[in-house]
């Protein structure tokens, strides 16, 4: 009886993943790479939201390709890196909890019936078992390395679709902030002389109402930082992924130097 209880308090179930993955704890690199829409898992409890699997697919679930990415630059860098597990349905890891995008009503034309059903106790479950630890599991490697003394180059890795609302979008990859765009305007020319349509805080730009990890462990911590979009049909595919992950590892490891002196 009590074990029944205890379950029905719990939106993770034992089979259900853990809500983060950490890759290079404590790594001695001063990138941190964190991929808030990593992932397209959604609890078992929640039976997929009421969505067929091609909708969990398709870039409302998660951004396609990143993941990979993120581990293969990880790896080159010897970086930390941080991933969420579960959709950006089930709970938008870069979004404020208050945002009216945190538990999506509707994403690029879905109706997501099951979030409007979504009841306080769940939302908080959501906001308590899946945000809270992912973002803790960063601030804990941000805290670390600032005990230690370590500098740190904060990147968030996001991937976009090529047509969004019928339009056509022209860049190859996107370097996004708010109030510190010191890494995104180093980057920019550089990815720009290797041939690439680079948007300025296009195809989104930061802000404080619809972003969290930027304005939170980047801004509010002083960190050197940047969000780093990459467009999807890029990075589809491990050839793709690796290929970017090489692109921006000899970039960034190139220009480190410049931002973490004493
Ligand atoms: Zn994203």
């Amino acid at each position: 009886m009590v074990r029944r209880v205890l379950e029905a308090t719990t939106l993770l179930g034992p089979d259900d993943p853990s809500p983060f993955t950490l890759i290079g704890d404590g790594a001695p690199s001063p990138f941190v790479l964190i991929a808030d829409h990593a992932g397209q898992v959604v609890p078992a409890a929640l039976d997929q939201l009421g969505l067929p699997q091609v909708e969990l697919d398709r870039h409302i679930g998660w951004d396609i390709g990143i993941a990979g990415t993120t581990r293969k630059l990880a790896a080159l860098l010897e970086a930390t890196a941080v991933l969420q597990t579960y959709s950006r349905l089930v709970i938008d890891c870069n979004r404020p909890l208050s945002a009216p995008g945190s538990i999506p009503a509707i994403s690029d034309g879905t109706d997501i019936a099951a979030n409007v059903a979504a009841g306080e106790a769940q939302r908080t479950q959501r906001a308590e078992e899946i945000f809270a630890p992912y973002h803790a599991a960063i601030r804990d490697q941000l805290d670390a390395r600032a005990a230690r003394g370590q500098p740190t180059i904060l990147i968030a890795m996001h991937s976009f679709t090529p047509v969004f609302g019928g339009i056509i979008r022209p860049w190859h990859a996107g370097v996004l902030y708010l109030r510190d765009n010191r890494l995104a305007m180093a980057l920019k020319p550089l990815l720009e002389a290797d041939g690439l349509v680079v948007g300025d805080n296009q195809p989104y730009a930061v802000s404080d109402q619809t972003d969290y990890a930027i304005p939170v462990h980047g801004e509010a911590r002083g960190l050197v930082h940047l969000e780093l979009e990459i467009r999807q049909d890029l990075i589809a595919d491990d050839a793709g992924q690796a290929q970017w992950a090489q692109r921006l590892a000899n970039m960034l490891t190139s220009l480190a130097p410049g931002f973490t002196h004493a």
